[in-house]
Order: C-alpha cells, then sequence, then structure tokens
C-alpha cells in the first residue's frame, strides 16, 4: 500500500474540474485519505518545488501555484505512486496521452491541472510539506472485497 501527494492546481479549480478529477481517483479504487482547499505561499512552492527553483520559468510556476486556491490531498492504494503519475499524464497536456487527466483536459505545458509525486522518496517528502499525520485518515472502504481479489491483498 502507498500514499502520494496530489495536488489540484488553481487552474483545476478555477476550471470547475475539481469533482471531475477526484472522481476519477475514486472510480480507479483509490482511497481519498486527506484532503484540504488551501493557498500555497511563496516559501510553501520553493519548498515543494525545490528541484525547479533555479530553473528560468521558477517565476512563472510560483505565480501560478501561488495564484488561487489548490485542493491538496492524499491518495491511497496498491502501487499509488506510479498509479496516480500514469492516470495524471505527462507533463504538457499537448503531448499526454488521451486519457490521462492532462491529455482529457490540458493543453497547457504549465497550467496542467494536477500535480503528482514522481516516485516514493518524493511522495514521502511533498506528504509532510503539506499534511501533519493527524490530519491523514485512513480507512478500508465497504467495498474492498469487490476491487482486488483477497490474495492479491
Ligand atoms: P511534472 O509535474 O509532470 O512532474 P515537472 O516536474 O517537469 O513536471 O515540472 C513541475 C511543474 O512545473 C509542471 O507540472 C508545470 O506546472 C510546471 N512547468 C514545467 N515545465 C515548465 C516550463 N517550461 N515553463 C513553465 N512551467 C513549467
Ligand atoms: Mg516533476
Amino acid at each position: 500500500m502507498e500514499r502520494t501527494l496530489v495536488l489540484l492546481k488553481p487552474d483545476c479549480v478555477q476550471r470547475r474540474l475539481i469533482g471531475r478529477v477526484l472522481a476519477r481517483f475514486e472510480d480507479k479504487g483509490l482511497n481519498l485519505v486527506a484532503m484540504k482547499l488551501m493557498r500555497v505561499t511563496p516559501e510553501l512552492a520553493k519548498r515543494h518545488y525545490a528541484e525547479h527553483v533555479h530553473k528560468a520559468w521558477y517565476p512563472h510556476l510560483e505565480a501560478f501555484i501561488t495564484g488561487g486556491p489548490l485542493v491538496a490531498a492524499v491518495v491511497e492504494g496498491p502501487q499509488a505512486v506510479r498509479v496516480v503519475r500514469d492516470m495524471v499524464g505527462a507533463t504538457n497536456g499537448l503531448d499526454a496521452a488521451p486519457g490521462s487527466i492532462r491529455g482529457d483536459f490540458g493543453s497547457s505545458q504549465q497550467m496542467n491541472l494536477v500535480h503528482a509525486s514522481d516516485g516514493p522518496e518524493s511522495a514521502a517528502r511533498e506528504l509532510a510539506i503539506f499534511f501533519q499525520e493527524d490530519e491523514i485518515h485512513a480507512y478500508r472502504p465497504t467495498i474492498q472485497p469487490w476491487l482486488r481479489a483477497p490474495d492479491e491483498d
């Protein structure tokens, strides 16, 4: 079982896509175990995007990600980091495969709707930036027996 950080970026909120994007994760059988609407500060943006802070385009990314409220969520499930990353799709919406979130809703490199952690180490680091441990609420969905066979758990 893995946990990954998902951010529904300010463009996702403004475009009224929160519900449709979250529904994809629910439909897949993943568990939403933490969620909040919040405003990212420049300081938080620099921590989260530490690997990009020195890039020429970082100021544009910071202006975008701090430019309106976003939804931060923790998504849990088997191999959730890779599964969610695949569901989100390639960075640029013009390259992202149809069927992926960015492929279906996006046409921008920067305004690409969703962030998803790119590996287990990133997920652990990013989760700790956005959530306290007591804000994460694990549960076993009642439909669990119909999501995966018993010998797969
Ligand atoms: P991903 O989110 O797919 O892991 P990256 O880690 O490469 O993508 O970049 C982080 C975020 O920065 C992207 O999701 C996008 O919002 C933004 N971004 C990426 N490349 C650019 C760029 N050339 N100019 C502006 N913003 C960018
Ligand atoms: Mg990345």
